[in-house]
């Protein structure tokens, strides 16, 4: 049988150079429809059972983040469920998997990806919810809806909570995160969200940049643009999906936003926040020092060691959503960021930073979000 790879599919991503039957196989990585980022790959190989393949991507070092290629193991699945991580090294530039795969065909991806056809159950399941709305806010680039939900038990006057995710769309963790969040958000016998419930109504789009994941893109969407540098001045035909979302947000009012991301580089979860941006006052700081505390308290998985350097004050991109929002809103608004890699402080050997771990600390950040709820505006 012969060896094959294949990416027509959701969310693939590869340019095959050579198959050679002796089991070494040349790839690269396609650059993002429309800009130069590249990172995500995801791929079938099939033909190879049993066969000792070296899987070559040539040109990783001159990818968007080459430092994530660094002490990282690529993901590979039979069933496309379960995620584990296979043996992988970077060297002079190329990323090298090296895999005997015990079935004819295997997936490889950067990371556990979520696909459309998953976004869209996530959409629907949650909307069966009584306390569930749903809500076409825009449409994409390509025609895609742009979904928010809203959750809520009613009453007025409540705090607005905003979490958007996926503006990356190669950063499929964020919405592995968002799914875990939505599931906890919406059960009912779950006691902190319903604390939550009783002081806010929750505002959530679970993937900001459809066409770009559908595209396998690891940053940009179809339009030209990096959604996460236009929202001081969104596009409604380069950037419709920020376009939409900040007229939303300018309609309902935002007094807590936590914006999902993924990180290339950084084996750990933290938080970025709008520290170098005039509107960073004493109040959002403190705010913020607490959010992060009482995170820390409930999941071990996430920390404040390690993350981005802060920006001097002044010196914030107010193109990014974090720091526009909180400069729209005076409100806390936060870059939530969570590995490619694996969290170094509590790492797992079979599956790095998996979807699992994913869902878990989207469902974790219920509880900073309660703590801090009757605090927002003080
Ligand atoms: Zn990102």
């Amino acid at each position: 049988m012969m060896m094959q790879i294949n990416s027509n599919f959701d969310s693939g991503n590869i340019e095959v150079i050579s198959i050679n039957e002796n089991g070494t196989i040349e790839l690269k990585i396609r650059k993002d429809i429309s800009m130069d980022f590249f990172q995500w790959f995801h791929f079938r190989l099939s033909g190879a059972q049993d066969k000792a393949v070296k899987i070559k991507i040539l040109n990783a070092g001159e990818s968007s983040y080459p430092e994530g290629w660094e002490n990282y193991n690529a993901c590979a699945s039979y069933d496309r469920v379960e995620w584990f991580r296979v043996p992988t090294q970077y060297e002079d530039g190329v990323l090298t998997i090296d895999y005997t795969p015990s079935l004819n065909a295997m997936y490889f991806a950067y990371f556990s990806p979520y696909s459309y056809e998953q976004h869209q159950d996530l959409i629907h399941e949650a909307h069966l919810s009584d306390l569930c709305q749903h809500e076409v806010i825009g449409t994409t680039v390509e025609g895609r809806d742009i979904d928010l939900l809203k959750v809520s038990t009613g009453g007025e006057g409540k705090a607005r909570v905003w979490l958007i995710a996926r503006q990356h769309p190669g950063e499929s963790m964020a919405e592995w995160f968002m799914q875990g969040f939505i599931h906890k958000l919406l059960d009912e016998s779950d006691p902190v969200s319903r604390k939550v419930l009783e002081d806010a109504d929750v505002y959530m789009i679970p993937n900001m940049n459809p066409d770009g994941a559908v595209n396998g893109n690891l940053r940009a969407n179809i339009g030209g643009a990096n959604l996460n540098r236009e929202w001081q001045d969104p596009s409604e035909h380069r950037s419709p999906e920020v376009f939409y979302t900040r007229a939303k947000m300018d309609e309902i009012g935002v007094d807590l936003l936590l914006d999902v991301h993924g990180d290339e580089a950084l084996p750990y979860n933290f938080v970025a926040a709008a520290e170098g941006n005039p509107s960073y006052t004493q109040r959002i700081a403190k705010l913020e020092k607490q959010f992060i505390a009482d995170w820390m308290l409930i999941s071990p998985d996430f920390q404040d060691t390690y993350g981005y350097d802060k920006d001097e004050p002044g010196q914030a991109n107010m193109t990014v959503c974090t720091n526009a929002i909180t400069d729209r809103f005076d409100c806390l608004a936060l870059t939530i960021e969570m590995p490619f890699k694996d969290n170094a402080d509590l790492p797992d050997e079979i599956y790095g930073w998996s979807d699992e771990r994913s869902i878990k600390l989207g469902e974790s950040v219920m509880h900073p979000i309660w703590k801090i709820l009757n605090q927002l505006r003080d």
